[in-house]
């Protein structure tokens, strides 16, 4: 295993941040961290990166401890939410800087910062004042810059989270398609679960400084391990079943018809979003909800009964 986090620990007075932490990362993966708010992402990532210390564990790269190792001289490099570009200096001196203390002769720094630039489409911008630059682009200087350094390992905190949702869509593929092709191992924290399904090549759902479930995006939609991976990746409804138990149903694993069938319930509001229709349909004494694909959607309205399949 490339990447070991084993057994890590972190308490801030009465809070335990990250509890007894174990988690393994492979050569070339991106494995994201996903959860929700104050769940401990940041401060998991940090401990990799070294800019927090753990209170016990360990971080293991290539079998090597790299515990006690301050975070400028570890093989990570981190991209920051806020960037954090030295606003003083232009594009190109950006990037280049961590290569500074890397003994290169000047020629070959600027060739591999260019080299950089290039890859995230950014040449042209060489010599622009950062400040000058667009939330995107900004976003794109920050990786460039935690790229050239060829870190053994590179953290992404919340890389996208100041831009729109346009833009954010865009830059999630840029980042995939340029950790595919250096073939770089990456840790994503985010708290954004469409991000995290769409870019990762497995998701490591956290809660309460915990991991509860690690596994392809696949396998954690399909197969969420239990009631809060289910709830907190895309929505689900649970239905009573026969005794004990629960029936846990994806909104697009249901089907409506007009005609006869087992389960009848009576719509009580439905939310167009673009490429599917939400209905909210009262069954019981559960509101169900199910996305009807809006090809197929037959206008149907608050106090029409409908059955369900699925
Ligand atoms: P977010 O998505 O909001 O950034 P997160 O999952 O990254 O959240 P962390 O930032 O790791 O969560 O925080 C985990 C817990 O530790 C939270 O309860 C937070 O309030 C607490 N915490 C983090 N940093 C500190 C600190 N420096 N001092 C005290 N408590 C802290």
């Amino acid at each position: 295993m490339y990447l070991r986090l084993m057994g890590l620990n972190k308490r801030y007075n009465n809070i335990t941040a990250v509890d007894d932490l174990y988690l393994e990362i492979n050569k070339g993966e991106l494995l994201s961290i996903l959860g929700p708010s104050g769940c401990g992402k940041t401060t998991t990532l940090r401990m990799v990166g070294g800019f927090i210390p753990a209170d016990s564990g360990k971080v293991i790269l290539e079998g090597q401890d790299m515990t006690l190792i301050p975070p400028n001289l570890r093989p990570t490099a981190t991209v920051f939410q806020s960037y954090a570009l030295f606003p003083h200096m232009n594009v190109i001196q950006n990037v280049c800087y961590g290569l500074k203390f890397k003994n290169l002769k000047k020629r070959e720094m600027i060739s591999r910062g260019e080299q950089m630039l290039e890859m995230v489409g950014l040449r042209h911008c060489r010599n622009k004042p950062v400040n000058q630059l667009s939330g995107g682009e900004q976003q794109r200087v920050a990786l460039a810059r935690a790229m050239v350094m060829n870190p053994k390992v590179l953290l992404l905190d919340e890389p996208l989270s100041n831009l729109d949702a346009k833009l954010r869509q865009k830059m999630r593929k840029e980042i995939r398609d340029i950790q595919k092709e250096l073939g770089i191992t990456a840790l994503y924290v985010t708290h954004d679960q469409e991000e995290a399904l769409s870019i990762s090549d497995r998701i490591a759902v956290m809660n309460n400084g915990k991991i509860e479930q690690v596994g392809t995006p696949r396998n954690v939609y399909n197969s969420p391990a239990n009631r809060f991976v289910a709830e907190f990746i895309g929505r689900i409804n649970f239905l009573p079943g026969k005794g004990q138990q629960v029936l846990a149903v994806r909104p697009e694993q249901i089907n409506l018809s007009k005609a006869s069938g087992s389960i009848a319930g009576t719509i009580v509001q439905k939310q167009f979003a673009g490429a599917y229709t939400t209905y909210f349909i009262e069954v019981g004494n559960c509101i169900v909800e199910v996305d009807v694909p809006s090809m197929k959607d037959q206008d149907w309205g608050p106090g029409d009964v409908v059955y369900l399949s699925y």
